[in-house]
C-alpha cells in the first residue's frame, strides 16, 4: 500500500478509523478498515460497485453499527454516539439521490437545514445568504420549489442544506449520478472551492474516479473490505493497473 500524503502539515487528525469491522450478514463488507483523514482534506473513496463505499459513509455517520473498531472524530471516540449527536459534533451527510423537500422552496429547504444548529432566525438568515455567495445558481432559485429543480440543482441544493449548518466534515455519498458531465463538473468546482475557503474536510465517495480525483487531495480506493491505495490524487489517477484491478477502467 502506498501512503499518504496531506495537503495540511499537521500531526492532527480530523477523522480516525481503525479496525473497523462492518458487515449485514455472512462475510464482513468493511474488515479491520484503516484510514486517516486530516483536518482540511479532500479525499476521494473509490471502488468497484459494492466495494463498501456507502457502508463506510454510513458507519461514521452512524447509520450502521460496526461489529468491531473505532472512529474518532478531531479525537473524540464517537462509539455509541447517536446519528444526531455525531451531527451536532460537526459530521454531515449527503446520501446518494439528492433529496430535497419537494414541497419546499430552495430558501425553506436551506432555512430547514439552519434550523437545529444555528439558533435565532436572524443567524440562520445570515447563514443562507453567505451560502447564496457560493451557490449562485441556488440564489437565482431561492423561490422555486424542490420539484421544479433539474437534477443538478437539486444536488447543490442537497449539498448547500448540508454546509448551511457548517459541519466540520462533510460525507458526500455519489453525488455526480446521474448528472450531466458539464453540471458534475461545477459541483466538483463548488465543493473544492467550499472547501479550500472554509476549512472543510471532505470524504466523497464516487463511482465518478476522474471528476473525484480531480478536486481530491488524496485518493483512498477500497477493494475486499479494505484499503487497498491510499496516495495523492495524481498517483491515484496514473496508475493504470490499480484503476483496471479495483476501478473497472
Ligand atoms: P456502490 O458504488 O454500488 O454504491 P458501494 O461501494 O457503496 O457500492 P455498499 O453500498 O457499501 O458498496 O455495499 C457493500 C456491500 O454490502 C454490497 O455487497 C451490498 O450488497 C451490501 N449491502 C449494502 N447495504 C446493505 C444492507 N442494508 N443489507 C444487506 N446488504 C447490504
Amino acid at each position: 500500500m502506498t501512503t499518504s500524503t496531506d495537503p495540511v502539515t499537521t500531526t492532527r487528525t480530523m477523522l480516525a478509523v481503525d479496525g473497523l469491522t462492518v458487515g449485514y450478514a455472512g462475510a464482513p463488507v468493511l474488515d479491520g478498515l484503516v484510514l486517516d483523514i486530516a483536518p482540511g482534506a479532500v479525499v476521494a473513496l473509490l471502488g468497484a460497485n459494492g466495494a463498501g463505499k456507502t457502508t463506510l459513509l454510513r458507519s461514521i455517520s452512524g447509520l450502521v453499527a460496526p461489529r468491531s473498531g473505532t472512529i474518532l472524530l478531531d479525537g473524540q471516540d464517537l462509539t455509541g454516539i447517536s446519528v444526531e449527536d455525531r451531527a451536532r459534533r460537526g459530521l454531515a451527510q449527503v446520501p446518494e439521490g439528492r433529496s430535497v423537500v419537494a414541497e419546499l422552496t430552495v430558501e425553506e429547504n436551506l432555512h430547514l437545514g439552519a434550523l437545529w444548529k444555528i439558533p435565532g432566525r436572524r443567524a440562520r438568515r445570515t447563514a443562507v445568504a453567505e451560502l447564496y455567495d457560493q451557490f449562485e445558481p441556488l440564489a437565482r432559485r431561492r423561490r422555486s420549489l424542490g420539484h421544479q429543480l433539474s437534477g443538478g440543482e437539486r444536488q447543490m441544493l442537497a449539498l448547500a442544506r448540508a454546509l448551511v449548518a457548517r459541519p466540520r466534515v462533510l460525507l458526500l455519498d455519489e453525488p455526480s449520478l446521474g448528472l450531466a458531465p458539464r453540471v458534475v463538473a461545477q459541483l466538483m468546482t463548488t465543493l473544492r472551492d467550499t472547501a479550500q475557503r472554509t476549512g472543510l474536510t471532505v470524504l466523497l465517495a464516487e463511482q465518478n474516479v476522474t471528476s473525484a480525483l480531480s478536486i481530491a487531495d488524496r485518493g483512498v480506493v477500497l477493494g475486499l473490505g479494505e484499503v487497498v491505495a491510499d496516495a495523492p490524487a495524481a498517483a491515484i489517477a496514473a496508475d493504470p493497473a490499480l484503476r483496471h484491478a479495483y476501478l473497472g477502467f
